[in-house]
Parts: structure tokens; C-alpha cells; sequence
């Protein structure tokens, strides 16, 4: 199966029942907050369009992966990263363990992806991610460079509903050129192993840049075979205006054109991305941005409208919720959206089933249980 049966269950259950009753609190339209003191800001959105077609979720809004920021401190400075520059004023806070907890309990998304910066820095990172498993019956994503799982692997546990997730974004060469340090491949490789050594889960996450080699990406998965690794992930990256002086992001068609053979790589290896997602990348079916699906906390609050752009940080999960103008975004809604085809906004359209059809949700399982 391509995640543990214990986790599945647990987020088919959560969409069921919030497709059927979707709570109420969340669905309500507030004017939006004008934080205008809010540094973080890069620009408002303006485009509205009274005769476009309603998104099919439009009063169904909920969460499905919390991605959890306890902080943007990170001791790499990856060039596609976004966070260590729009966070630079705010690199040495963190959030406490206690409102980490309180985020998590607020939206109440099954799934916590605990990201940051480098959350292996965090200090109390091994019992967040132990009390988010035991106490809030969550499942756990711990996004890392890898360099930190040997140092501190003792202080985990394994646990059917915990992964690490290593960031590799090509062999040694080419990743050691995106984080913008020689050793990094090899550390994140020796502690992909520690951690399977010791019994635990491992995915990968790679993005894909402009300069991709996709043939590498196959190489890169080949070697993971020989780890045995559990999975991996692969998404386009998004050019945030933070970094968006260098020629690294693609326009739709260049992303299309990378992911075009998506359905070979996920017959090969363990892809965990989503068989809808894999045909949207590769320009075989349209999905809406459902970013609301993904939620961002970290130490600024909730971060509105999506991990990717920050038009504004909210104090609570329903201002985020219900204060963004979530119709005036995604693709032909707001220009920056235009080229986004990130996990992140469109990953929870292919997990909710939106435009599926019979044979779609098939194929879904038949992904799920191969
Ligand atoms: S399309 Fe992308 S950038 Fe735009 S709101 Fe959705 S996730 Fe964010």
C-alpha cells in the first residue's frame, strides 16, 4: 500500500464526513483584514470576476494537511527557498510547542506536515511530533534536509503514522548545487538509511526546477530503490517574488512538458503523489486551486491565501478561513497563480475527487492499495 492502513482510514473517514457536513463556521465570506502593517505582504489581490464559474467547493471548505512552521531558521540557504528570505526579520523566533499544538487543534487536519526552515533545529521537535501521533491521533510528515536524522534519531520513535520526508532534488552534484553546500546529498543520504536501519518510515520530496534534468530524477529514484525508501513526492517549483529574479521557474507549458511522462516514473517507482495530481502535472486533466486544503501556521500566524503567497497572516484558523477571498484566487483569478501547479494548491483537489469520474476513483484505489 502506498501509505499505512491506519492513516488512509483515518483521512478517508475526515473527507467523508466534512464533504457531507462541512462545518459551518469555516464557509462564511468576512471582508478581508486590511493588515497594511503587515511587512510580509507582497500585494493585494484585486481581480475579481462576477461571471466566472463558481468553484465546485465554494462552501465546502476544509482542511486536509496542516503544514506546521515552528520556525524558518534553517542552516542551509537552498536557492529555490522562499522562507528564509521572506521571513529574514523573523528567522530566530519560534513558535512554542504550546501553539503548535493549539494550530493543530484549531483546524483539526488529520495530517501535519511539520516543515519550516529546518524543523530538526526546532528544539522540542521530537516530542511535537510524538504528541501530535499519540495524543492527537495525527499523522506526521517531518520535512528535513536530512542532515540532522543521525544526530538526533534516538529521541524518535518509529510509528505506522510518522514519515520523514527528505528533501533531494537530483544526485549528489546537482543537489549539493540547489542547497548551495558540497556534503549536503551525502548527509541526507546517511540519514535516510540511519532512519530505515532504525525501523521508520521515508519518503522524498523533490522539486523540480527549470534546469531539472527529468532523466536524472529517474537516476535519483533508481538509487533510492536500493535504500528502500517508502515513496516520494515530486512537485514543479513555484517562483516565489521573494526569489523570482533568477530563471529557475517554468511557465504551465514547461511544467507540462517536464511531468509529461509522469505515468511511466509512477509505474515504476513508488510515486506518492496522487494519480489526478500526476495527469494535471503532465496536462492531461484541469484541477482548481484548493489551497484552504493546506494550511500554513507559523510563527507570523496563519498565513492567507496559501503556503506560496502572503497576502496576509491571520490570529486564528477561521479569520483564515473566512477572511480570504478565496474566489479571487488560482489560475486566471490572480496573475501570480498563473503558472502554479504546486502540491500544495492543487494536491487536496485531487484527494477531494473534484471533477473525478467513476473510472478516476478506481484508479485512485487501485493507486492506494498497489
Ligand atoms: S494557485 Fe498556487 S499560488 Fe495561487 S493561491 Fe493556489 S496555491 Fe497559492
Amino acid at each position: 500500500m502506498k501509505y499505512p492502513l491506519s492513516m488512509v482510514a483515518n483521512m478517508a473517514g475526515y473527507i467523508v464526513k466534512n464533504k457531507r457536513n462541512p462545518p459551518a463556521a469555516w464557509q462564511k465570506t468576512m471582508s478581508p483584514t486590511a493588515d497594511l502593517s503587515n511587512p510580509f505582504k507582497i500585494v493585494y489581490t484585486t481581480s475579481t470576476d462576477s461571471a466566472r464559474e463558481p468553484h465546485p467547493f465554494q462552501n465546502k471548505r476544509f482542511p486536509i494537511v496542516l503544514q506546521l512552521e515552528p520556525l524558518h531558521a534553517c542552516n542551509l540557504t537552498c536557492t529555490g527557498c522562499g522562507r528564509i528570505r521572506e521571513y529574514e526579520s523573523v528567522i530566530t523566533k519560534r513558535l512554542s510547542l504550546e501553539q503548535c499544538l493549539a494550530a493543530s487543534d484549531e483546524c483539526g487536519a488529520p495530517t501535519v506536515a511539520i516543515c519550516g526552515g529546518e524543523p530538526m533545529l526546532y528544539p522540542e521537535i521530537a516530542q511535537l511530533a510524538a504528541t501530535l501521533l499519540h495524543d492527537r491521533n495525527r499523522s506526521v510528515i517531518l520535512c528535513t534536509n536530512g542532515m540532522f536524522i543521525k544526530k538526533k534519531i534516538a529521541e524518535f520513535k518509529p510509528h505506522s503514522r510518522f514519515f520523514w520526508n527528505v528533501h533531494l532534488d537530483g544526485l549528489e552534484k546537482t543537489h549539493d548545487l540547489c542547497v548551495e553546500r558540497e556534503g549536503v546529498f551525502q548527509q541526507a543520504i546517511e540519514g535516510i538509511r540511519i532512519a530505515k536501519q532504525h525501523g521508520f518510515r521515508v519518503m522524498t520530496n523533490t522539486t523540480v526546477y527549470q534546469e531539472t534534468d527529468m532523466k536524472e530524477i529517474w537516476q535519483l529514484f533508481e538509487f533510492l530503490v536500493d535504500l528502500d525508501v517508502d515513496g516520494h513526492t515530486i512537485s514543479p517549483a513555484y517562483g516565489y517574488s521573494s526569489v523570482n529574479d533568477r530563471e529557475i521557474f517554468m511557465t504551465r507549458d514547461d511544467i507540462r512538458e517536464k511531468f509529461k511522462d509522469m505515468d511511466k516514473l509512477a509505474k515504476r517507482f513508488k510515486v506518492l503523489n496522487t494519480p489526478a495530481y500526476s495527469e494535471f502535472l503532465a496536462g492531461k486533466r484541469e484541477l482548481p486551486c484548493t489551497a484552504w486544503g493546506n494550511p500554513t501556521y507559523n510563527v507570523m500566524g496563519w498565513k492567507g491565501p496559501c503556503y506560496l503567497i502572503t497576502d496576509a497572516h491571520y490570529k486564528t484558523f477561521e479569520e483564515l478561513m473566512t477572511r480570504t477571498q478565496w474566489e479571487n484566487y488560482g489560475p486566471g483569478r490572480d496573475s501570480r497563480c498563473e503558472h502554479c501547479m504546486v502540491h500544495v494548491g492543487f494536491e487536496p483537489s485531487a484527494a477531494l475527487g473534484i471533477n473525478n469520474t467513476l473510472m478516476d476513483g478506481f484508479k485512485q484505489l487501485t493507486w492506494l492499495l498497489s
